[in-house]
C-alpha cells in the first residue's frame, strides 16, 4: 500500500503554520472555554457570551455560548455591506454551460435575501417554525436558507433528487408548514419536476401535515399547477423592503437536516446557531485557508450538510467569493469540473471520493486537456478516499503542487473534524490527518476499552465541541441511544479509526462493516484500496457474509474502469492481486463484478444492502428510501455470487 508523505506547499499568507497549531491545538484542550470565546469573536453578536460550553454526555445535554444573541444571516450578508458591499458573494453556473450564469455581489445577495424573507413573512412564516427547502442548486436554494435564518424559522433542506416519498417523511418528521420549491430543477440536461413531486409528496396517503403555504420560485419556466391560496410564486410576494434580522439566542435551532441513511433511517439532526456559526466560520478560515480575492467551489449539493456548512453558512460568514454550480461532473462531458475551474479561476476545490473516482476513472486526458492553473488547494469528504484516487487526484488533477485536505466529518459534527491543515502538516495519502483545534479523539475497543498510541479501535470523541449536533428533531432518546449509548460518557462516531504512530487517523469505514476473517478483524476500506489499485478497477465495496470455516469470508463488488469486461482470468488475478498487497489472510473469497454500486444520493456506497445480497437474504434490505439508483439493486441481486 502506498503510505509516503508529501509535503504540502505553504501558502505565503498561510493561516496556520507547523508551531501554531501545536500552541492553538495545545490551548484549545486546556482551556477551551477561554479558546472558543475567543473565536467565537469572528462572528457579530447582538450580545456578546460570556459562557462557552455546558454540556455533559451523562445525561446527554450539550450548550455553547449560552447567554449570547447572535443571528446567522446577518453575520453571513449584512455585516459585510458597510465593507464589502461589491465583493462578489455567489458565482452561479448554471447545469448547460451554454446558458447564461449569474454573479451576485454581497449587495445584490442581501437583497435577494430579503425578497426571499419578505416573501416567506407574507406566507406567515414567523420564528421556530420549520420550513421545508426542496430546491434546485441555484441561488435561490442558498437565499432561501439564509431567509429562514433572517426570520428565525429552521430550514430542513431535502436533497432535490428525492422522491415524493422521502420528502414527504421528512416534511411529515419535522411537522413543516411551508415549503420553498423551485417549478423544476436541472441536472446533467435533465428536468427534474420538483413541484410537481412536492405536490405528489403531500398527495401521499398517509401524509398529514397540513401546508400552509408553499412558496415557489420559477426556474425553467415549465407548466406547473398552482393550488389556490396555499402557492405562491415568489416574484408575486418578494418586495425588497426591511426586513431586520431577528435577535436568536445562541442555543435556539437554527435547522434540521436529515442523515445521508448510508446506516439506516435517516435521523432529523438539530444544530443550534451560536456554536454551529463558530465551528463553520472557523473550520472554513483555517482548514480551506481562505485569502482574500480567491474564489472557493464547494460541489456539494445544499441538501447535504457540506452544502450547509461550506457552501452557505463558512464561507459566507467569511465573506468569501464562490461558486455555486447547478450541473453534475459528467455532463456535458467528464471535464466539466475542469472547465468550471478555469472559467471562474477557482482557487480551492472541495469534492468528494465518490466524484474523484468516477473522473478517474475515464481516464487522465479530460483533466489535462484543461489548464486548471488557478487551483491552489484541494479537498475532499464524504467517504474514506482511497490512496490511489487521492495519488490521482494530487498528480493529475494538483499536478502535484496543490496540498489535499482530506476531512472528515459527519452530519452531527456541523463541520470539519479530522484533517490536515495546509501549510501546518504533511499530508499522508487515505489519512485523515489530525484533529482539530477542540477536537478529542479517542480510540476504544468493543468493550470501551481505551487504547493508546499506534492502534486500530472505535472513533469516539470525549468533549464536546460548538458545532455538535444538540438533539435529533423530535426524539431525544434516539440521540442519546444512537451516540451515547455503545460507550458511556462518550460520544460515539460508528466509525471505525486506525490512529499511526505520528497520531495521524485513518478511518477505516463503518463500525458495521469491519470483517472478522479467521480471528483477525479488516476495516473494508483497506481490502476496496487494495483493490481500486489494480489498473483495471474502477471502484469497490467489500463486506463480510458468513463462512463456515472462517467465519466471515470476503464478497467484494468491483467496477471496472470504461471499456474493461469481467472474466475468470481477470477474478483470479484480483484474488493475487489483493493477496500481495495486503497478505494471504485479505484473499477475497467472492467476487461480483458489476455495473454499479448502490450508493446514497450523496454518493456514499450504501454497504449494509451489499451485506444482505453477499449473506443471501435480499429479502429484507432495510430502508432503501435514500438509494440512488434502486434499479441497480435487481441487477445486483441476480448476479449474486453466494447462491
Ligand atoms: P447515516 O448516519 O444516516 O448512516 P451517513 O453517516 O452516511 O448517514 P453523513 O453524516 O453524511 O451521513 O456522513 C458521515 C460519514 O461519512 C462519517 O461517519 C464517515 O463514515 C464518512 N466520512 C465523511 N468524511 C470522511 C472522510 N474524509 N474520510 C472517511 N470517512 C468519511
Ligand atoms: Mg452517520
Amino acid at each position: 500500500m502506498i503510505h509516503a508523505v508529501q509535503r504540502p506547499q505553504a501558502h505565503t499568507e498561510t493561516h496556520c503554520l507547523p508551531e501554531q497549531y501545536a500552541e492553538m491545538y495545545r490551548r484549545s484542550i486546556e482551556t477551551p472555554d477561554a479558546f472558543w470565546l475567543e473565536q467565537a469573536q469572528r462572528l457579530d453578536w447582538f450580545k456578546a457570551p460570556a459562557q462557552g460550553g455546558e454540556w455533559s454526555y451523562d445525561p446527554v445535554g450539550i450548550s455553547w455560548f449560552e447567554d449570547g444573541t447572535l443571528n446567522l444571516c446577518h453575520n453571513a450578508v449584512d455585516r459585510h455591506l458597510a465593507t464589502n458591499a461589491n465583493r462578489t458573494a455567489l458565482i452561479f453556473e448554471p447545469d448547460d454551460p451554454a446558458a447564461s450564469g449569474r454573479s451576485l455581489t454581497y449587495g445584490e445577495l442581501h437583497r435577494e435575501v430579503l425578497r426571499m424573507a419578505n416573501a416567506l413573512k407574507a406566507m406567515g412564516v414567523k420564528k421556530g417554525d420549520r420550513v421545508t427547502i426542496y430546491m434546485p442548486m441555484i441561488v435561490e436554494g442558498v437565499t432561501a436558507m439564509l431567509a429562514c435564518a433572517r426570520l428565525g424559522a429552521v430550514h430542513s433542506v431535502v436533497f432535490g433528487g428525492f422522491s415524493p416519498e422521502a420528502l414527504a417523511s421528512r416534511i411529515e418528521d419535522c411537522d413543516s408548514r411551508f415549503v420553498v420549491t423551485a417549478d423544476e430543477g436541472l441536472r446533467g440536461g435533465k428536468r427534474v419536476p420538483l413541484k410537481a413531486n412536492v405536490d405528489a409528496a403531500l398527495a401521499e396517503p398517509d401524509h398529514d401535515t397540513p401546508i400552509d403555504g408553499m412558496l415557489v420560485v420559477r426556474h425553467t419556466g415549465a407548466e406547473i399547477s398552482m393550488t389556490e391560496g396555499r402557492d405562491y410564486w415568489l416574484d408575486d410576494l418578494a418586495t425588497d423592503a426591511d426586513c431586520p434580522c431577528e435577535e436568536m439566542a445562541a442555543e435556539d435551532p437554527l435547522f434540521i437536516l436529515y442523515t445521508s441513511g448510508s446506516t439506516g433511517k435517516p435521523k432529523g439532526v438539530l444544530h443550534t446557531t451560536g456554536g454551529y456559526g463558530v465551528w463553520t466560520a472557523a473550520t472554513f478560515h483555517y482548514i480551506f485557508d481562505y485569502q482574500p480575492g480567491e474564489v472557493f467551489w464547494c460541489t456539494a449539493d445544499i441538501g447535504w450538510v457540506t452544502g450547509h456548512s461550506y457552501i452557505v453558512y463558512g464561507p459566507l460568514i467569511n465573506g468569501a467569493t464562490e461558486v455555486v454550480f447547478e450541473g453534475v461532473p459528467s455532463f456535458p462531458d467528464h471535464g466539466r469540473f475542469w472547465d468550471v475551474v478555469d472559467k471562474h479561476k477557482v482557487n480551492i476545490l472541495y469534492t468528494a471520493p465518490t466524484a474523484i473516482r468516477a473522473l478517474m476513472r475515464e481516464g487522465d486526458d479530460y483533466v489535462t486537456t484543461r489548464s486548471r492553473a488557478s487551483l491552489r488547494l484541494l479537498g475532499s469528504v464524504g467517504e474514506p478516499i482511497n490512496p490511489e484516487a487521492w495519488r490521482w487526484y494530487f498528480d493529475v488533477v494538483g499536478e502535484g503542487r496543490c496540498p489535499i485536505i482530506d476531512t472528515w466529518w459527519q452530519t452531527e459534527t456541523g463541520g470539519c473534524m479530522i484533517t490536515t491543515l495546509p501549510g501546518a502538516h504533511d499530508m499522508k495519502p487515505g489519512s485523515a490527518g489530525l484533529p482539530f483545534f477542540g477536537i478529542r479523539p479517542q480510540l476504544v475497543d468493543n468493550e470501551g476499552g481505551v487504547l493508546d498510541g499506534a492502534a486500530e479501535g472505535n472513533l469516539c470523541i470525549t468533549h464536546s465541541w460548538p458545532g455538535q449536533a444538540r438533539t435529533v428533531y423530535g426524539d431525544h432518546d434516539r440521540f442519546v441511544q444512537t451516540y451515547f449509548s455503545t460507550y458511556a460518557g462518550k460520544y460515539f462516531t460508528g466509525d471505525g479509526c486506525k490512529r499511526d504512530k505520528d497520531g495521524y487517523y485513518w478511518i477505516t469505514g463503518r463500525v458495521d462493516d469491519v470483517i472478522n476473517v479467521s480471528g483477525h478483524r479488516m476495516g473494508t476500506a483497506e481490502v476496496e484500496s487494495a483493490l481500486v489499485l489494480h489498473p483495471k478497477v474502477a471502484e469497490s465495496a467489500v463486506v463480510g457474509y458468513p463462512h463456515d470455516l472462517k467465519g466471515q469470508g470476503i464478497y467484494c463488488y468491483v467496477t471496472l474502469n470504461a471499456g474493461e469486461a469481467g472474466s475468470p482470468e481477470l477474478l483470479a488475478e484480483l484474488r493475487a492481486w489483493v493477496r500481495k498487497e495486503i497478505g494471504p489472510i485479505a484473499t477475497p473469497d467472492l467476487i461480483q463484478f458489476t455495473d454499479g454500486l448502490p450508493k446514497t444520493r450523496s454518493g456514499k456506497i450504501m454497504r449494509r444492502i451489499l451485506r444482505k445480497i453477499a449473506e443471501n437474504e435480499f429479502g429484507s434490505l432495510g430502508d432503501t428510501s435514500t438509494l440512488a439508483d434502486p434499479s441497480l439493486v435487481e441487477r445486483l441481486i441476480e448476479g449474486r455470487q453466494n447462491r
